[in-house]
């Protein structure tokens, strides 16, 4: 069956408001799903390792929730103009599996992951700027104490930076269609991961290969309380090159994981 032109004002819209419903669906499912576990259905078991003491702000979960939507409609506008630049043949997006072997599906997931981890630790450094951080990046910084609910809270033109990555990828890498919703699920559960203010990770997990390079609740709410450290994304390879980790995420990190042991 041939496929309707897309780049027409109705199928913009069509587009548009499927991928709205789709992203902000992904966004109230993961932030409310863990919301739910990690503060409600088990908040004695999860107690101990709340990494902030202090309460959110009143009305917190509104305002990111607003911003939240704000920036799904970005990403949806960004999957329609994908969606277009993939019918006029200028991306690289496939749907054979095996056309570029089996193995390229994982290795094309971790190649944008790692290209993703790399724009953004350079965007974010560039965010906190002074002069760009107040226009750009300080609504993400108004949670200081962070939510599930903050993982997609940006100012409009943080969202835009952030939605253009993926479009823009598309063009030059090779990726599955599955592997794109792959990985825009990670990016999705890692930032409300990240976000918690819950440190679900364990200590032997944190201590093994995999567990160092991968952010979780504790090294993420170093970044909304000191600012100048923690500017990863999903891995902390770059705040380790650059020497930006911070000095007390360890630390922190032991005596957050040491808690849950001990409570009952
Ligand atoms: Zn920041
Ligand atoms: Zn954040």
């Amino acid at each position: 069956m041939p496929l309707p032109d897309f780049a027409t004002l109705y199928w913009l819209i069509i587009l548009t408001l499927i991928f709205f419903v789709i992203i902000t669906g992904r966004y109230f499912l993961f932030a409310g799903l863990f919301y739910f576990i990690f503060y409600v259905w088990f908040k004695e078991k999860w107690k101990s390792r709340k990494i902030n003491t202090r309460n959110f702000k009143p009305g917190q979960f509104k305002v990111e929730v607003k911003w939240s939507t704000v920036t799904a409609l970005l990403f949806s506008i960004a999957g329609t103009a994908t969606v277009i630049l993939w019918q006029k043949g200028y991306t690289k997006v496939y749907t054979g599996l095996d056309m570029y072997g089996w193995w390229y599906l994982p290795v094309s997931l971790i190649i944008f992951m790692l290209l993703h981890e790399t724009y953004y630790y350079w965007l974010h450094r560039w965010m906190h700027k002074p002069g760009i951080f107040k226009i750009v990046h300080k609504i993400h910084h108004d949670s200081n104490i962070t939510s599930p609910f903050t993982a997609f809270s940006f100012h409009p033109l943080e969202g835009i930076l952030q939605a253009i990555f993926l479009p823009i990828m598309l063009m030059i890498l090779p990726m599955h269609y599955y592997v794109i919703i792959i990985q825009l699920t990670i990016m999705t559960i890692s930032s409300v991961i990240n976000h918690l203010d819950i440190e679900i990770y364990s200590k032997k997990f944190n201590n093994n290969f995999l567990g160092r390079w991968i952010i979780g609740a504790t090294h993420h709410s170093l970044h909304h309380k000191q600012f100048k450290y923690n500017y990863g994304l999903y891995f902390t390879f770059w705040d380790k090159i650059k020497k930006t980790e911070s000095p007390i995420f360890k630390k922190l990190f032991e005596s957050a994981t040491s808690k849950q042991q001990t409570a009952k």
